[in-house]
């Protein structure tokens, strides 16, 4: 096996990432609209329209445990006034963030024990996960990484080369996740940089991404990302993150056709969450409008026990009777996938419908 050398990477990038020629919206960079993004509880419950007295307390508290981040176009869906809304529960701090709960932990998934070198987490035999970086461009309070040390995994010149060696040296990996953080929340120099490296890699054959910003900040995708995307050899698989059908609007659907028409396979994964789509309608009316903006659902998710997120929490026994709802309703290639991940296993969990 040819054992290429890899080429050196550079993390620094001040470029500006052009809008796609035919973007008809926004023509605001998207480093400019992510810089813009509310992070505080006053500015979150002043755009909404929601009453201090009622909102500021509790959002005070949750921000100082996993502080608040939301960007303009995912604001603009929200219904301002209305707390119901199923977006703004997934970005709006509460008082029981603050709650123990002895089953809801810091590190649910303990990823801890998966890390192979910095930045390098296996979990499973052919897959390896590479935190390109630890931003997020949405913090959404229900993350089952909320408590991640992010800080502890950023890559020096020297981890890159070590993660560029551990995987030349693992011929049994032929997928690499690129994951964070959001890894999309990285310019383009630098994931062009690893895109290249990663190619250079003989056994690898996919190059997976899981982003939630083409969603949440559409404009993401822009030329930068589409062209090192498209120059790659590694076949590109997308998996975004969406959880109810209100996230999906014109300008992330013209998103989504422009990453399918560079060729990226395009899948959702979503979570059950409490007040958000736990419902059989909802998770039906994503399937549909997922399927009709390109994008396949693969994985619904159950609750993934993190500490500060027990409110979200849905039974299993919920969950299986929703998908079962939805086998009703759906063709079977629109139903997801129900999983938990269980740590030290060897793929996600398929939950048993016939129980
Ligand atoms: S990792 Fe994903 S789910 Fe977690 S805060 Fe970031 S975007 Fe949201």
């Amino acid at each position: 096996m040819i054992q290429r050398t890899p080429a050196r990477i550079e993390a620094r990038d001040t470029s500006t990432c052009p809008e796609p020629i035919n973007a008809k919206t926004d023509h605001r960079d998207w480093q400019q609209i992510l810089s813009q993004s509310v992070t505080t509880p006053e500015q979150l419950l002043e755009r909404l329209g929601l009453s201090p007295e009622a909102w500021y307390k509790g959002a005070l508290s949750g921000h100082r445990l996993f502080p608040i981040r939301v960007p303009e176009p995912y604001l603009a869906r929200i219904q301002p006034g209305n707390p119901d809304d199923p977006l703004l529960r997934q970005v709006l701090p509460v008082a029981r963030e603050s709650e123990a709960h002895p089953d809801f932990v810091t590190d649910p998934l303990q990823e801890d024990g998966a890390i192979q070198t910095t930045g390098l987490i296996r979990k499973y035999t052919s897959r390896a996960l590479l935190m390109v970086t630890g931003q997020c461009a949405i913090n959404c309070r229900y993350c089952f990484r909320r408590h991640f040390p992010y800080g502890d995994h950023k890559l020096s010149q020297n981890d890159r080369q070590q993660v560029v060696e551990s995987l030349m040296s693992s011929p049994e990996i032929n997928e690499v996740i690129l994951s964070g953080g959001d890894p999309l929340a990285a310019n383009d120099r630098l994931l062009s940089q690893w895109s290249s490296l990663l190619d250079s890699i003989p056994h690898l054959r996919r190059l997976r991404i899981h982003s939630r910003l083409p969603v949440v900040i559409p404009q993401r995708v822009c030329n930068n990302l589409l062209d090192w995307l498209s120059r790659s050899r590694l076949q590109k698989v997308l998996v975004i993150h969406v959880n109810h059908p209100a996230e999906i609007d014109q300008r992330t659907r013209e998103a989504l056709r422009q990453l399918s028409a560079a060729g990226v396979t395009l899948l959702n994964q979503s979570v059950i969450l409490r007040g958000v789509n736990d419902d059989s309608a909802t998770l039906c009316e994503l399937s549909e409008t997922l399927f009709e903006a390109g994008v396949m659902p693969y994985y619904l998710h159950a609750f993934d026990p993190v500490s500060g997120a027990h409110h979200f929490h849905v039974s299993d026994d919920k969950a299986i009777q929703l998908v079962n709802n939805m086998l009703k309703t759906l063709p079977g290639f629109l139903v997801p996938k129900l999983v938990r991940e269980l740590p030290g296993q060897p793929s996600k969990t398929p939950l048993n419908l016939g129980s």
